[in-house]
């Protein structure tokens, strides 16, 4: 690793775990904390689990697993240009969708409703009870153990309802201040890879093409340029290129904007980069604005495209379906996880049983669930 910058996390100032234990042996803290998430179920599970388009629709689109690695790449890049923690970054970003319900933000919407009188469910809050509560693996303490560092880079959002209930993690959203730069700049590269990929792979799935793209003017500028110097290219690769060059172009305006800021302010430490008025890592205004142009685009053209929506509208009656079972019988449950609740219900007269319903559905992935709601409601269906 680079020399780390004084606004940098650093491993031996973390604010530490909840559940003291020795330090590691031959890595640094925020190294162990990236292991363990690598070695964790939730994460294993990414991999079937929707980004936009459901796994099996196609081997070539993206999955939850492969959005999250390339999350780390952009922002492991830009973090060592800036010289911040890149272990903490890759972190971060390996865990930011761990929360994930199956059929992507369809499933969580869907799981939000059925959750509206206990709590509601949100994909961030569910990312930090993954790595606090419901990954089981080390036998002295629940979940996972993370750094504060980490588990406050996982949650990006939060309404200060929520934030009141959970603590010291809780505590920047209700003093309104910044997370650390390496959380900054993970949130960021988030929407960098998806807006870029959800491109890519509608391109591929044919719910767009490259002329209704020049509608947007960040591509129709890169397009321009890639046609006329590659005129005999394939569309497909003319695709390829300008994607590469609309991401290039973005990733260079986030180091050089968040440089700027840097500089201007000159933080000496986090605690300066946590009371700065808006965050430092950002892209300047004309690409900020560009980012939307295109996540408007996507919003119009893919996400409501009628193909995805009939994908998005059987995945929430699965959802909402196996919710219906589950709560209403939890004699449905496979034992382990009954267990779970009534813990969960012990604690939570009111919540606690729909709660472990929820936690039960955001771990699935899609052919999981679907299997199970296979199980549960068609009458030829061995269970
Ligand atoms: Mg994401």
């Amino acid at each position: 690793m680079t020399d780390l910058a004084v606004y940098a996390a650093h491993p031996n100032a973390s604010r530490g775990r909840c559940h003291d234990e020795p330090g590691p042996q031959y890595r640094d803290e925020f190294q162990r904390d990236r292991d363990r998430i690598i070695h964790s179920g939730a994460f294993r599970r990414l991999e079937y689990k929707t980004q936009v388009f459901v796994n099996h629709e196609g081997d070539m689109f993206r999955t939850r697993l492969t959005h999250s690695m390339e999350v780390a790449q952009l922002a492991r890049t830009v973090a060592r240009v800036l010289g911040l923690n890149e272990d903490l970054t890759e972190t971060i970003s390996l865990a930011h969708d761990l929360g994930h319900t199956p059929f992507g933000h369809a499933g969580q919407d869907e799981l939000n409703r059925c959750m509206r009188d206990f709590g509601g469910f949100e994909h961030n809050l569910q990312s930090l009870r993954v790595v606090d509560h419901l990954e089981r693996r080390y036998l002295p303490f629940p979940g996972l153990n993370l750094t504060f560092e980490s588990r406050e880079g996982i949650l990006k959002h939060c309404s200060r309802a929520k934030a009141r209930e959970l603590g010291e993690i809780g505590e920047r959203f209700l003093q309104r201040r910044q997370p650390g730069l390496e959380a900054q700049l993970t949130d960021i590269c988030d929407s960098i890879a998806y807006n870029n990929h959800d491109v890519d792979d509608g391109l591929r799935a044919g719910l767009i093409n490259l002329d209704e793209l020049d509608e947007v003017r960040v591509f129709r500028r890169h397009a321009d340029v890639v046609r006329e110097a590659w005129p005999k290219a394939s569309t497909k690769n003319i695709g390829h290129e300008v994607i590469r060059r609309v991401i290039n172009e973005q990733v260079s305006d986030l180091v050089t904007c968040s440089q700027r800021n840097l500089a201007e302010l000159a933080p000496a430490s986090i605690d300066e980069v946590r009371s700065a008025n808006e965050p430092l890592i950002r892209f300047t205004d004309d690409v900020q604005e560009q980012h939307q142009e295109l996540k408007r685009f996507l919003n119009e053209r893919v996400y409501k495209h009628y193909r995805v929506r009939r994908m998005s509208n059987k995945a929430q009656r699965v959802v909402a379906q196996l919710f219906d079972a589950f709560f209403s019988d939890s004699a449905l449950l496979p034992p382990h996880i009954r267990k779970r609740i009534n813990k969960l219900a012990d604690v939570d007269p009111h919540g606690g049983h729909a709660r472990g319903v929820a936690d039960y559905i955001a771990g699935m992935t899609d052919r999981f669930a679907i299997a199970e709601f296979e199980r549960i409601y068609n009458p030829s269906e061995l269970s």
